[in-house]
């Protein structure tokens, strides 16, 4: 089965990590997406992992509790370090080469961003997780998802979220919610849905950059994804695309 996609990004957020509790790091959940991973690794498929921080710190959050909004977005940042560590953790302990790179200089930690650097750790076949968001208050790991993607190069950006694909509605609490199978990006700014925020739609589409929207929690959805396979939801620039 060859992959449809050389290089991707995956997108998780903070909450895919936490499991059911919804917040801190289930370690069982982690280790089975890096399971998931190490699946398209083997097919040598090229794997950045952007990741959230919302299970632990949501700046907007704390800026709405009196905070000032900078500092609160900064704690974000921070939070995206912890679990970009958890996630190496797991993924190296199931023998996967990993490195973490991040937006704001940790040097006992990690790497910083480099982009060349990055793409050659992604040629020699290391999964690279960037961390800390893209270093600037006032975005989201959304935007640091595009942002990365287009720059080195991804092909497509894979959204795990815990339900599979984008719906009408949300389908935890209405169950007359439709999925959509494909979106554009258009659509999903004018609807307003909630598959990325409108800061990382825009840069998506201004480089054409496809999505795929999917659920994380079944087994073996990354490596259908990769292989072309149609579950969740794809988002791109039209109906011929
Ligand atoms: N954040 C930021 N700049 C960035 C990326 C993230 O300030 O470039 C902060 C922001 O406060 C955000 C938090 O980090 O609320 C966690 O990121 P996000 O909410 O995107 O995580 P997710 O929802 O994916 O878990």
């Amino acid at each position: 089965m060859t992959p449809k996609y050389r290089r991707v990004v995956l997108k998780l957020s903070g909450e895919s990590l936490a499991g059911d509790k919804g917040y801190g790091i289930d370690p069982q959940v982690a280790y089975s997406i890096a399971e998931q991973i190490k699946e398209v690794i083997e097919m040598r498929v090229q794997l950045a992992i952007v990741v959230g921080g919302g299970n632990i710190w949501r700046g907007v959050a704390g800026s709405a509790k009196g905070m000032d909004r900078a500092a609160a977005d900064y704690m974000g940042m921070l939070a995206t370090v912890i679990n970009a560590l958890a996630l190496q953790d797991a993924l190296e302990k199931i023998g996967v080469d990993t490195r973490v790179q991040t937006a704001i200089e940790m040097k006992a930690v990690a790497e910083a961003y480099i982009r060349r650097r990055a793409m050659r750790h992604l040629e020699k076949g290391r999964v690279v997780i960037f961390g800390a968001g893209t270093g600037n208050p006032y975005f989201s790991t959304d935007t640091t998802a595009a942002l990365r993607a287009a720059e080195i190069e991804a092909e497509a950006i894979l959204m795990a979220k815990r339900v599979d694909g984008v719906y009408t509605d949300d389908p935890l609490k209405n169950a007359d919610a439709k999925k959509y199978d494909r979106l554009t990006y258009i659509e999903v700014l004018n609807k307003g849905l909630q598959v990325m925020d409108a800061t990382a739609t825009s840069l998506c589409m201004d480089n054409n950059i496809p999505l795929y929207v999917f659920n994380i929690t079944r087994k073996g959805n990354i490596k259908r994804v990769i292989l072309g396979e149609k579950i969740g939801t794809y988002v791109g620039g039209g109906a011929n695309d």
